[in-house]
């Protein structure tokens, strides 16, 4: 069976790990956003074995992670407006979607013309980028339809036994997967929100859309914009309920549905806490930031807690709520009530 090995992230450490991205291994690292399972992005073998390590479905297409901008040469179309994004956000949590030439295999974009493109600022990310120098791809370090992981022990949980190496830099801090936008028609496009949101995009290239899909299911028969959005995603094993609304209004809702229901449990905002009484709540923070740093860590412990149901407090989906939101929606299955 194959060993995992989990080091905490340092120099010896990282040498190791690029080396195994080097030589075509799978290896889980830390990023700002969550952990991320990377490989080299150009090596078609290394590439099916991400998606054979996650059991991810072949038509999900992967985030290739550069240390430099200059590493995106050959690989991709560069626009004027992405080379502006990237001024102003680069390195940092957001994606970008442009047209990819041959050098790209078509497993790393799911056989898509377009190639998602992204320079994390975590420093050990950076680091390892840096060290190994080749492109990598990288999907969350989760099995598909779990929750992402945003610690190495949640990736160890999945991964034990399937890729060789984990580097350890403690929590992510955003806690959600970063933003994707498409650049590769007219007005930029959010597919999927993160930390960095639509409203940040229009204030340094003039205007962004939102897709539509991004707060509800996909309609019979319409294709999701970005892959991802169709598979079920970020799921706990209990059914869950999101409420949005005042703390009291929320409160109410939630424990009518408490105390009928056995072994539920309850994620609230700090400020509404105090009112569950001795009811089973957890906090998901009070901003929609805290909330998107704790979700997928409460998910999981939900997940070992073997509830039944989560009845979770969300926040209005709008701004800096729509990345936290997006994913409560998605682990709600759009369970959504407001009160
Ligand atoms: P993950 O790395 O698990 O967060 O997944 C990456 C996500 O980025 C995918 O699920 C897609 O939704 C999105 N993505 C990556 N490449 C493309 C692409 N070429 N076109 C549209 N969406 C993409
Ligand atoms: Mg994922």
């Amino acid at each position: 069976m194959l060993e995992t090995l989990c080091l905490p992230a340092g120099e010896e450490s990282i040498r190791q790990a690029a080396a195994l991205l080097q030589a075509g291994r799978v290896v889980a690292f830390p990023t700002e956003t969550v952990y991320g399972l990377g490989a080299d992005a150009l090596n078609e073998q290394a590439v099916r074995d991400i998606f054979a390590a996650k059991e991810r479905p072949a038509d999900n297409p992967l985030i290739v992670h550069v240390a430099e901008r200059s590493q995106l040469e050959g690989l991709c179309r560069v626009t004027p407006t992405a080379e502006t994004l990237m001024d102003a956000f680069w390195p940092g949590p957001l994606t970008l979607l442009l047209m990819k030439t041959e050098k790209v295999p078509d497993v790393t974009t799911a056989g898509l013309p377009s190639v998602a493109v992204r320079c994390p600022s975590h420093p050990v990310a950076h680091a390892l980028l840096q060290v190994c120098g080749i492109p990598i791809a990288a999907p969350s370090a989760n099995r598909s339809g779990r929750p992402s992981p945003t610690t190495a022990q949640d990736v160890y949980e999945d991964m034990q036994s399937r890729i060789p190496f984990i580097l350890d830099g403690g929590a992510c801090d955003v806690g959600v997967e970063s933003t994707v936008l498409d650049l590769t028609g007219g007005v930029p496009c959010v597919l999927r929100p993160g930390a960095i949101t639509a409203e940040d995009v229009a204030s340094v290239v003039g205007s962004c859309t939102v897709a539509p899909s991004v707060m509800r299911p996909l309609k019979e028969g319409e294709s999701a914009p970005s892959p991802g959005m169709k598979h079920r995603h970020y799921a706990p094993k209990a059914k869950m309920t999101v409420y949005i609304g005042s703390d009291e209004a929320v409160a109410d809702a939630i424990i009518k549905r408490y105390d009928e229901t056995e072994n539920a449990v309850i994620l609230a905002h700090d400020s509404a806490l105090p009112l569950f009484g001795d009811r089973r709540a957890f906090s998901l923070g009070e901003t929609p930031q805290e909330g998107a740093h704790l979700l997928f860590r409460r998910l999981r412990e939900m997940d070992a807690l073997n509830v039944s149901l989560i009845l979770a407090q969300g926040w209005k989906p709008e701004g800096e709520a729509l990345a936290v939101m997006n994913r409560m929606a998605r682990a709600a299955a759009f369970d959504l009530v407001v009160v």
